[in-house]
């Protein structure tokens, strides 16, 4: 529904990048006038992700003193952020279906819609994204402009922030573990890593396999928590033994879920995969991988990566969601002005569950 909008009236506050490795800044403009099919969003909320940090420095560490630029494509100011909730201001014309009002969560991996992987549905693996608070301004601002009304996404009753989180680290886990459906079936899966991610994918795992998985972390409290919300054995791997352990237990796992993506964790992926298994690496931690070339012929052993995840897997995590089958991170709210000292907590370390951002 179109309805006469006066942007002039209404401004645009956001907190910027204005410089990268610099602390945010609140910029305020001039909100746009949605045109076409285009649906301005009011943000309610906004969680912020370690990828918002990487955005930041304007590179991602690969390990040793090698970086990736991550700063190309994007004009400063820029706004991160890319998991919103909010309620559609208004739209344009072409925009059916975007309803004044109503409560939604943003799907931000937008793609450009012409490539090979946006015809094949995978906006999130595009080679001209869109993607809100990567490419394209996002969610740390009291507006957004969205493409399109397909990309919103009714969570009630969810409550808004954990509706948000559902876009980028709900869905990460939900896309991981649906890539190790086929080996779940013949066998246990391991999921490595249960932080905020890693014990999302937890409760994927328990919602959508037959037999719970098992878990491995470093972090003995971690691992008590995995146990008390399902997984069917924890493992230790800096423990020397936690490898023979976990055979002797298991006879081998058929795919395993690596949510920290480090030299270590896929060490110990492919240590303990059985022939035919598969990694699935979501985590960006860093470092390299080294493995002898002929054990992926020897043990057929195929090693995937993900990226976030579609519009119809965002769609079916909300679903889920709704269903009960998985319970929202802790989740703590700060007001959008403390975006920056968020940025730094998580940084530091200090950040359990996910911080929220409300505008
Ligand atoms: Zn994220
Ligand atoms: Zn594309």
């Amino acid at each position: 529904m179109h309805y006469h909008y006066d942007a002039r009236m209404t401004k645009l506050r956001r907190l910027s990048l204005t410089a990268y490795e610099a602390p945010l800044c609140e910029t305020i403009v001039d909100c746009p006038e949605p045109k076409g099919s285009e649906v301005l969003v009011r943000i309610e909320r906004c969680g912020v992700c370690h990828s918002d940090l990487h955005m930041q420095d304007g590179y991602f560490a690969l390990g040793g003193d090698k970086r990736l630029d991550v700063r190309a494509g994007r004009n400063l100011p820029f706004t991160l952020g890319h998991e919103i909730a909010g309620v559609i201001e208004c739209a344009g014309p072409d925009a059916t279906g975007a309803k004044a009002g109503a409560k939604i969560a943003v799907y931000p991996w937008i793609g450009c819609g012409a490539c090979a992987a946006c015809r094949a549905n995978e906006e999130n693996l595009c080679t001209a994204p869109r993607h809100l608070g990567i490419n394209a301004d996002g969610g740390f601002a009291s507006h957004v402009l969205v493409p399109h009304p397909r990309y919103l996404i009714d969570y009630a009753p969810l409550s808004p922030s954990f509706a948000g989180t559902l876009m980028c680290s709900g869905l990460t886990a939900y896309a991981a573990l649906k890539r190790v459906a086929d080996r779940a079936a013949r066998g246990p899966v391991l999921i490595v890593g249960l932080g905020g991610v890693g014990m999302m994918g937890l409760a994927f795992a328990r919602a959508l396999f037959a037999q719970p998985p098992l878990v491995a972390d470093i972090d003995a409290g971690k691992r008590e928590a995995a146990l008390k919300a399902g997984a069917a054995a924890a493992f230790d791997p800096s423990d020397a033994g936690a490898r023979k352990a976990l055979m002797t237990q298991t006879g081998g796992v058929h795919g395993v879920c690596d949510f920290v993506g480090s030299e270590r964790t896929l060490q110990f992926a492919t240590s303990v995969l059985i022939r035919g298994g598969k990694v699935v690496v979501t985590g960006l931690l860093g470092g390299a991988f080294t493995t002898p070339a002929a054990m992926f012929a020897l043990k057929a052993m195929t090693i995937e990566g993900t990226l976030t995840g579609t519009l119809a897997e965002a769609r079916e995590v909300i679903e889920l969601a709704r269903a009960g089958k998985v319970a929202a991170l802790p989740i703590s709210e700060r007001p959008l002005a403390a975006a920056q000292s968020a940025l730094d907590d998580l940084r530091a370390g200090r950040i359990v569950g996910r911080v929220v951002l409300t505008s």
